[in-house]
């Protein structure tokens, strides 16, 4: 379903986050208090304007809050970014999700209600180590403290094995989801099906458990 969207601060996050809700075709309407940013998405957005986003004539002059969602990007001036945040929960948007620089910044966030809270730099710099930590991890999903969902790589160990034979339900208390192999995605998988080297194998299962399989299994 197409969104509307209200982005506020072009920098280097705002931008690629415009760009792409832009792609993926929701209504975005683009806001920065420079000029050069702005004009820069004009063919990437549905409207593209130069506003202070801490004034709060300008953000309702625009109709901000008739958008259903907006994403906070001014990422290093922490007045502006907790002062528009501050005001568009007040003329009561149900969706304001912000970029912090760090964790106090994010603390702060959070008490003026921002709905979440993102740590561009943080969130990627732990997603680079988990791909560092394990040459078979693709890509996880971190469903809550506990749970995740992780896709690995199958090697020689699991290769030519059918589910059944792996038993991964008893043996690590994780469930195999679907099976990648190239461009077909298995999301039924029998017991009786077949794991090949290469195959993208997508587990869902308490962290401690993954990581035992991926250690032992994979
Ligand atoms: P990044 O780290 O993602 O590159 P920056 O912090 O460099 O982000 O960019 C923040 C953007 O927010 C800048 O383009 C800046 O002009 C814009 N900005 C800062 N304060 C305001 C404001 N009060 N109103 C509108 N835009 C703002």
């Amino acid at each position: 379903m197409k969104k509307q969207v209200v982005v506020i601060g072009l920098g280097r996050f705002g931008t690629s986050v415009c760009k792409e809700l832009h792609n993926l075709g929701h209504e975005v309407l683009a806001i920065d208090q420079n000029f050069e940013r702005v004009n820069g998405l004009t063919d990437y957005s549905s409207h593209a304007v130069v506003a202070d986003a801490t004034d709060e004539k300008s953000l309702k002059s625009l109709g901000v809050r008739n958008f259903d969602h907006a994403i906070v990007a001014i990422g290093d001036n922490l007045q502006s970014s907790v002062l528009c945040t501050l005001m568009l929960k007040e003329i009561g948007m149900k969706k304001v999700w912000v970029k912090a620089r760090d964790l106090q910044h994010q603390t702060i966030l959070e008490r003026v209600g921002a709905d979440r809270v993102i740590q561009p730099e943080n969130e990627m710099g732990i997603r680079v180590a988990h791909h560092m930590d394990s040459e078979k991890l693709i890509d996880y999903i971190d469903l809550s403290k506990d749970y995740s969902i992780v896709e690995l790589v199958a090697t020689e160990k699991t290769a030519n094995k059918s589910l059944s034979q792996l038993n991964i339900n008893a043996k690590y208390g994780c469930t195999i989801l679907a099976i990648k192999r190239g461009e077909d995605v298995n999301i039924v998988p029998l017991p009786s099906d077949v794991i090949r080297i290469g195959d993208i194998l997508i587990i869902i299962g308490h962290r401690e458990d993954l990581k035992r399989f991926e250690d032992k299994r994979v």
